[in-house]
């Protein structure tokens, strides 16, 4: 079976085609500036063939889908021969709300349910089934299955998904925790129970996706028991560019000295805060690493924010769960960063986890990193979004049970 993966931004949509029987990627590739201009770049990886990169017209998702399926389709760049041969399509969809705790067939019923989650992902959900109503259209027929960012979430209880708000704004409008990246917390903390050899019943882990936009999960029994990141991805950790957690009142008091309004307050929150704004420097870890190892002092607090900050979440979890069996780093930095791996683990001996420094020289592999008589194991997983939402898709087209 041959899945495309879809994953739609609001001016962008990366994708990547499967073929199951190997879970290998064929090609894959991204548009962008749809809406402004347009260019493709798609990447057969089976073949021989060549990379297609160029400039083309994408007013809307439509054409830009249509020029990713006649690449792949296409003599000289195609890995398929025919449309046919792709079976169905998983596309990621940020906010699911309440109504989707798992991944999804997607029919009327289910555009709808997206379409009413718009307030909760303004950027993010309309771009989404923008792509899902373009592949109906270019592949009459193939099954969509729609796999949610929150969906892994849901099973946190009431006492870690409200707000200490009135109880009207949930009821009424599902103002709550939902946190994001589940799709990758989901497939790491399977991984991890796995390659540490836990039972999922009784297991006790928390999960770092530290990218360019951060969250944590404490896992409990295979499933979600909380997260960091809230209403919106903007809660939490400070990220490359998002504040992460602060006293709400920051939003008027802005907003009232600057004489701007609440969303520009909450733009500045999300596009020009986090780590960029502390260091002053860059939201990327490469550059924070080089500038603090230079001697900036402001980057160096940066780093020192943030590690805290996913310090301060593991001791959190492991109170909250009764226990810690074992923490997983992943995503761009948790893969690849041995520094910010190393501060995050200082003072958590108590805890029980000893990191073996020379296993956590290592960067983006499946690898221990903890000591041996380290009580709570450490690990690296590498995240793989796309793969989970071929497998969820391959189960779903096929009736059986997800994954
Ligand atoms: P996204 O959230 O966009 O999916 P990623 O998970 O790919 O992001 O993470 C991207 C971030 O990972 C970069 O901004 C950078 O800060 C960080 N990163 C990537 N490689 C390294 C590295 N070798 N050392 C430190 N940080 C890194």
């Amino acid at each position: 079976m041959k899945i495309l993966v879809i994953n739609a931004g609001s001016s962008s949509l990366k994708y990547q085609l499967f073929d199951m029987e190997t879970e290998s990627i064929a090609a894959k590739g991204l548009c962008e500036r749809i809406g402004i201009d347009g260019h493709l770049k798609h990447t057969p990886l089976v073949g021989g063939k060549p990379v297609f990169d160029s400039d083309m017209d994408f007013p809307t998702h439509a054409e830009a889908i249509a020029a990713v399926l006649d690449k792949l389709t296409s003599d000289e760049y195609g890995v398929v021969k025919s449309m046919s041969e792709i079976n169905a399509v998983g596309h990621r969809v940020l906010h699911g709300g309440q109504k989707f705790t798992a991944s999804t067939l997607v029919d009327d019923k289910v555009k709808e349910a997206i379409r009413a989650c718009f307030p909760l992902g303004p950027l993010h959900n309309p771009a989404n089934l923008m792509g899902i109503e373009a592949c109906e259209q270019a592949m009459p027929g193939v099954p969509q299955v729609a796999v949610f960012d929150t969906a892994f979430h849901q099973t946190m209880p009431a006492s870690s998904f409200m707000y200490a708000i009135p109880y009207k704004y949930y009821e009424e409008h599902g103002v709550r925790r939902y946190g994001f990246h589940g799709t990758s917390h989901r497939y790491v903390s399977a991984e991890a129970i796995k390659v540490m050899g836990l039972q999922k019943e009784g297991s006790k882990i928390v999960t770092c996706h530290l990218g360019n936009g951060s969250s944590m999960a404490a896992v409990k029994d295979g499933k979600c028991f909380d997260t960091s990141m809230g209403l919106t991805p903007l809660e939490g950790v400070p990220m490359g560019t998002r504040c992460g957690s602060v006293d709400p009142a920051v939003v008027e008091f802005i907003a009232n000295t600057e004489g701007i309004s609440a969303s520009e307050t909450l733009t500045m929150l999300n596009k020009k805060s986090g780590v960029l704004a502390v260091s002053g420097v860059s939201s990327d870890f490469r550059d924070l690493d080089k500038a603090a190892a230079e001697g900036n002092e402001r980057a160096k607090l940066a780093l020192d924010m943030f590690n805290y900050a996913v310090r301060k979440y593991i001791g959190a979890y492991a109170a909250a769960m009764g226990g810690l069996d074992g923490i997983v780093f992943t995503a761009g930095i948790g893969e690849n960063s041995i520094e910010v791996r190393e501060e995050i683990l200082k003072g958590l001996e108590f805890l029980g986890v000893k990191l073996d420094k020379e296993a956590n020289k290592c960067r983006g592999k499946v690898q221990k990193i903890s000591a041996p008589d380290s009580k709570v194991q450490v690990w690296i997983i590498p995240t793989n979004e796309e793969l989970v939402i071929a497998r969820d898709t391959e189960d779903i087209v096929l009736g059986r049970p997800v994954r």
